[in-house]
C-alpha cells in the first residue's frame, strides 16, 4: 500500500496540555500546524489522574461525592466551551456514571485491577472531548481506544507492554486509519490478556506515545509539555537552567532515570530501538523552541547537565564478622532480588555495603522503599543502619571517567557538605552522589554555576 504519510508524527499531550478548554485548543492548533502528525496521544486533564487515584484508594461516600463533583467540574467546564456540547455530552455523563460506580466498587471490594479501570477513565474522557475540539475546527479526526492495540502483562499500575503484540495489532488496527484521519488515542491505558484494563505507571503517556510511535515507524514523536524543552537542571531549581537544543537519548535517558521530570523514564527506549527522534516542547508556547533528542549530537560536550532525585534513602550493612566477604555480598544481592529492589547506587568496603534506595514513588513517607520485611530479611544478614530524606545529585555527561579534572570541578564547589556517598567509574555517563535533602537545591545551584554559567 503506498503511504500518504510516510513521514507521519506522533504528538503527545500532557495533562497540562488539556488541561482546559482554552489549553485543548492550543494543542489543537499545534496538530493543525503540522500535516504529518496524524496519531495523537492524550493525558487526561491536569490533576484528573490524581483525583481518580484517590477516589481507587476507596473513600468513604461524602469525600467520594466531594472529588466526583470535582471532577464532573474539570470535564463540564470543557464540554460547556464547545459549540455543540450534546454532541458528547452523553458519552461523558457515561464514563462519569462509570467512576461512580468504580469508586464504590473500590471502596467495598478494592483491587488493583478495579484501580486501573477506574484510573483509566481521566484518558478515555480527555480523548473524547480533544476529539470533539478538533473536529470543531475542521479536522477530520477520530477516537481510538487504545486498549486495542496496547496489550501488556497484568502487573497492574505498572504494566509492561508486549512490544511485538503491539506491533502486529497497531500495524492491523490503526495504521490503515491514520492514513484517512487524525486518530486521537490515549496515554497511560492498555489491557491485559484477560481483557482488563491496565495502567503504564504514572507519567507513562510518554511511554505510549514513544511505543506507538515505534510500532508505526513514526518518522517523529513530539511530547507537548509545559516546558520548552530539557534543560542543564531543573529551571524551578535556578533559572539560570539553560534549554538543550539537541541532546543524545542516553544522555537524555540518564536524566529521566536520575529524576529529571520532563519525561517519562522508560520513553526514550521505544524511540532508541527505532531511532525516531523525539522533540520536547512547550504547548503554551511553541514559538520558544524546544528539545531534539536524537541518536548522536555533534561535539557532545563533557558536562551536559546536572539532575535531582528526592527521597532517597542510604542504606549502610555492616556485614557479621563470622561471614566471608564475598558470601556476604551475594546474600544482600539474594534477598534485595527477592524483594524486588532495584538499586542503582552501591559502593561497598571490606565488610560493608551501603546503597541508595530509591524511594520517589513510594507513598508510605521517605523511607517506603526499607519495607519491615526487607529490614527483617537483611538484619539476619548484617547490622542496618537506615538514613532517609536523602539527595541524589547526578551530574550527567561524556567521558566523566576519561576525562582529568572532573571530582575537582565537581567537589570544588561542595566543601561545605558533608558528601554521604559518591558513585564514579560504573558509568562514563554519570557522577552521582548523595546529600542531605535540605540541601540539595544549593548544591545543584552551586554545580550548575561552576559547569554550566
Ligand atoms: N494521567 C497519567 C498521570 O497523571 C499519565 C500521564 O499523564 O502521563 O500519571
Ligand atoms: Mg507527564
Amino acid at each position: 500500500m503506498t503511504r500518504i504519510y510516510p513521514q507521519f508524527v506522533v504528538a503527545k499531550f500532557g495533562g497540562t496540555s488539556v488541561a482546559d478548554f482554552d489549553a485543548m485548543n492550543r494543542s489543537a492548533s499545534i496538530v493543525l500546524a503540522d500535516p504529518n502528525v496524524r496519531l495523537v496521544v492524550l493525558s487526561a486533564s491536569a490533576g484528573v489522574t490524581n483525583l481518580l487515584v484517590e477516589l481507587s484508594e476507596g473513600l468513604e461516600s461524602p469525600q467520594q461525592l466531594d472529588k466526583l463533583e470535582t471532577l464532573r467540574t474539570i470535564q463540564y467546564n470543557i464540554i460547556s466551551r464547545l459549540r455543540q456540547p450534546s454532541v458528547i455530552s452523553a458519552e461523558i455523563d457515561n464514563l462519569l456514571d462509570n467512576i461512580g460506580q468504580l469508586a464504590h466498587t473500590a471502596m467495598t471490594s478494592p483491587s488493583t485491577a478495579i484501580s486501573d479501570e477506574l484510573v483509566s477513565h481521566g484518558e478515555l474522557i480527555s480523548s473524547l472531548l480533544f476529539a470533539e475540539v478538533l473536529r470543531e475546527r475542521q479536522v477530520e479526526s477520530s477516537w481510538f481506544d487504545a486498549r486495542s492495540v496496547m496489550r501488556t502483562d497484568s502487573n497492574y499500575g505498572c504494566a509492561e507492554p508486549d512490544v511485538n503484540a503491539l506491533a502486529e495489532l497497531a500495524e492491523l488496527h490503526l495504521r490503515p486509519r491514520i492514513e484517512q484521519a487524525v486518530m486521537v488515542t490515549q496515554g497511560f491505558i492498555g489491557r491485559d490478556s484477560a481483557g482488563h484494563t491496565t495502567t503504564l505507571g504514572r507519567g507513562g503517556s510518554d511511554y505510549t506515545a514513544s511505543l506507538l510511535g515505534e510500532a508505526l515507524h513514526a518518522a517523529r514523536v513530539d511530547i507537548w509539555t509545559d516546558v520548552a524543552g530539557i534543560y542543564t537542571t531543573d529551571p524551578r531549581i535556578t533559572p539560570t537552567a539553560k534549554r538543550i537544543d539537541n541532546i543524545s537519548f542516553s544522555e537524555a535517558s540518564d536524566m529521566a532515570a536520575y529524576g529529571a521530570k520532563v519525561l517519562h523514564p522508560a520513553t526514550l527506549m521505544p524511540a532508541m530501538r527505532k531511532n525516531i527522534p523525539v522533540f520536547v516542547g512547550s504547548s503554551k508556547d511553541t514559538a520558544a523552541g524546544g528539545t531534539l533528542v536524537c541518536c548522536t549530537t555533534e561535539n557532545p560536550p563533557r558536562y551536559r547537565a546536572v539532575a535531582v532525585r528526592r527521597k532517597q534513602t542510604l542504606l549502610r550493612l555492616q556485614g557479621l564478622d563470622s561471614e566471608p566477604t564475598h558470601r556476604f555480598l551475594a546474600q544482600i544481592f539474594a534477598i534485595l532480588a527477592q524483594h524486588s529492589v532495584a538499586v542503582d547506587l552501591i559502593t561497598t568496603s571490606e565488610n560493608s555495603i551501603a546503597l541508595a534506595l530509591d524511594s520517589t514513588h513510594a507513598t508510605s513517607g521517605d523511607d517506603g522503599a526499607l519495607t519491615s520485611a526487607l529490614f527483617t530479611a537483611l538484619s539476619s544478614h548484617c547490622r542496618v543502619e537506615a538514613e532517609t530524606g536523602l539527595a541524589l545529585i547526578t551530574l550527567v555527561g561524556n567521558q566523566l571517567t576519561h576525562a582529568a579534572g572532573v571530582c575537582q570541578d565537581v567537589f570544588a564547589r561542595l566543601e561545605e557538605h558533608a558528601v554521604r556517598m559518591i558513585c564514579h567509574g560504573a558509568s562514563n555517563n554519570t557522577l552521582c552522589f548523595l546529600l542531605p535533602g535540605d540541601v540539595a537545591d544549593g548544591a545543584v545551584k552551586a554545580l550548575h554555576h561552576r559547569l554550566f554559567e
